[in-house]
């Protein structure tokens, strides 16, 4: 079998390794009889993957001791809803940065439980840059943004101050791609089918303080409940638990720490940019200090010649490089399985496709 490189925006591209090892433990994990897929989820021998995947997560992130870690379902679209049914008072109010889809998508499910409003907006540049300098009133319940845009390309690369307000931020396409310094939220969520696995798991990192009995909401979507239960108020997603188990393991024994996984990740990107900006024929129109540095929107002036080098690559075995609907052209995300040299190749054929077209 020829593995393909898979720039998709997620679900993405694993470690090899990662797939490999989960192909040997597929029949039997350790010498439980069975698979991860068949054991219960109260089980001794899944209690202790649990309880391994949050310990590394922790040792990682550097998640301090006063945060709580949730491993839910409904993916990272559920805590659109989620943060303002916890983090909302009665008849308080959120504030919300607003750099492209997903943080419209969370104004959106924000307004159906309280006030939401707009700090700042990056629209009038079509997203293509950061807000900087949000001034951040201090009444708000809480401070919300995107902080990696998985379809425009915009990263933060300095958090807005937010005084005593706490900032929750939607990690969805940047977590453990770097360093974070989790003390500055009050709340992180991701999905973990970009940099930490499989679909079906979202990973909530929640400050103790945050975490309020809520007895009004449904009781799946209260973080007080998901935290007494230790995630387990219901069935967890099992399987994709043990899998982020798994990218954990493979980053600690590939990289160590963040900083020298940041540090491949920046290197990578590096030479899809330095590329792109030396390139006659295609562009990246992100404003270059907002650049992000997992998913690189790049596209031609014609619309068909996008398509014919998304059908030029993909012929090289270079996949899922279609830019996302509301914006066309073509995207490459660079996620922590996508290795140097998919990167090289990308380049590399994109080069030749330039020369092709001159
Ligand atoms: N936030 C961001 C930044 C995303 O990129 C995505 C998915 N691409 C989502 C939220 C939605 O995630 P999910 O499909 O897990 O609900």
């Amino acid at each position: 079998m020829t593995r393909v490189l898979n720039f998709s925006a997620g679900p993405s591209q694993l470690p090899l390794t990662v797939v490999q090892k989960a192909a040997a433990q597929l029949l039997e994990y350790g010498t439980s009889g069975q698979s991860v897929m068949e054991m219960s989820h109260r089980s001794s021998t899944f209690l202790e993957i649990v309880r391994e995947t949050e310990r590394r997560l922790r040792s990682l992130l550097q998640i301090p001791q006063n945060y709580r870690v949730l491993f839910l379902q409904g993916g990272a679209s559920l805590q659109f809803s989620m943060v303002p049914m916890n983090l909302l008072k009665p008849k308080g109010k959120a504030g919300i940065i607003h750099t492209g889809t997903w943080t419209k998508k969370a104004i959106e499910e924000c307004r159906k439980f309280g006030e939401c409003v707009v700090l700042a907006s990056g629209e009038a540049d079509h997203f293509h840059s950061i807000p900087k300098d949000v001034i951040v009133p201090q009444d708000l319940d809480y401070v919300y943004l995107c902080e990696n845009n998985t379809i425009i390309g915009t990263k933060y690369k300095t958090l807005p101050e937010c005084g005593h307000v706490p900032l929750v931020a939607d990690c969805s396409s940047c977590i453990l791609s770097e360093p974070m310094d989790v003390s500055r939220y009050g709340l992180i969520f991701a999905g973990a089918q970009k940099n930490m696995g499989i679909a079906g798991l979202t990973v909530v990192i929640v400050r103790d303080d945050l975490i309020e009995e809520r007895p009004e909401l449904p009781s799946m979507m209260s973080y007080a409940v998901q935290v007494k239960h230790e995630s387990m108020f219901n069935t967890p997603p099992t399987f994709a638990i043990y899998m982020l188990g798994l990218v954990l393991e493979w980053i600690e024994t590939e990289f160590q720490d963040l900083k020298a996984l940041q540090s491949y990740n920046q290197r990578k990107v590096a030479l899809l940019y330095d590329y792109l900006d030396s390139s006659a024929l295609f562009k990246n129109e992100v404003k270059k200090e907002d650049r992000s540095m997992m998913n690189v929107p790049f596209m031609t002036d014609d619309p068909q010649l996008d398509a014919k080098f998304i059908a030029y690559a993909q012929a090289e075995g270079l996949v899922n490089l279609k830019g996302h609907r509301s914006v066309g052209g073509m995207r490459a995300s660079i996620y922590n399985g996508m290795p140097m040299e998919g990167v090289e190749k990308l380049v590399e054929v994109m080069k030749r496709f330039e020369e092709a077209q001159a």
